[in-house]
């Protein structure tokens, strides 16, 4: 079996102290790539900094929109996002997007956050990765607004639908630990509708860990009780899935 898990966080402080020992073991197991998503000019930095210590690490850069209310310069964070958009490991714009369910930050300073890094995608020609939280609709405006961006929604939880949407948009659908959870049967239906092709899959660790290892330490080794779920809906093996998502995620991430 071979993985790509298309979204995690292993800059995150849980990791402190077993960072180096958990990404050795998923690595020697059965994980080929990981691609670690930054959420703010730091955490940036901090995903190109795994990715120049791992072969197997790419990295995203963008602003998420719970931190969009702490930028000062405008400009300046930009002209930042546009230096470490060059890097040669840096294969996506992300994560962005709307979070309408915390709202930590006023949603038209998170919506003209959104706005200006699907410009700066658009710019660069890079592929974005989407953080939708109860903004479906601002969400699927904001795609369609810009028709020559093409990205992931990540930890997918919108309906069949906007599903079938982004897929006609060439758009990709990735689905995270949440559809090993009790009462998952809603997001298993949109398993069901979502053709292998457009699928990936992901961790988003150190959250979302899967059934049943909830409320542990996520990790990308983790991945194989999501895939067998996965997999299971879509009446193919795991091995199957797996090697369809990791072709999928090399595919948008234009990782050669
Ligand atoms: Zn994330």
């Amino acid at each position: 079996m071979r993985i790509f898990d298309s979204h995690a966080h292993y800059n995150d402080e849980r990791f402190n102290g077993e960072r180096q020992s958990i990404i050795t073991e998923v690595l020697s197991d059965c994980v080929e790539y990981i691609l670690n998503a930054g959420t703010n000019i730091n955490t940036n930095n901090e995903s190109i900094l795994l990715a120049e210590a791992y072969p197997q690490f790419y990295a995203s850069v963008g602003i998420h929109p719970h931190d969009t209310a702490q930028i000062i310069d405008e400009n300046k964070t930009l002209d930042i996002l546009r230096r470490q958009l060059t890097h040669e490991k840096v294969a996506a714009v992300g994560e962005i997007g709307l979070d309408y369910h915390y709202d930590f930050s006023d949603r038209g300073t998170q919506m003209k956050w959104f706005r200006l890094q699907m410009e700066l995608a658009a710019e660069a020609d890079y592929p974005v990765i989407v953080h939708n939280r109860e903004a479906h609709g601002p969400c699927m405006d904001m795609v369609r607004a810009f028709p020559t961006v093409k990205g992931i929604f990540h930890s997918f939880s919108g309906s069949a639908e906007t599903a079938a949407e982004l897929i006609k948009r060439d758009w990709y659908i990735s689905f995270s630990g949440v559809v090993t959870f009790k009462n998952a049967n809603r997001i298993l239906d949109v398993v069901r509708s979502v053709p292998a092709q457009n699928m990936l899959i992901e961790t988003d660790c150190p959250y979302l860990a899967p059934h049943p290892m909830r409320g542990k330490l996520n990790r990308s080794d983790y991945l194989c009780y999501t895939a067998a779920v996965i997999a299971e809906a879509k009446g193919m093996t795991a091995e199957e899935l797996c090697e369809i998502t990791l072709n999928n995620a090399k595919r948008i991430y234009r990782i050669k």
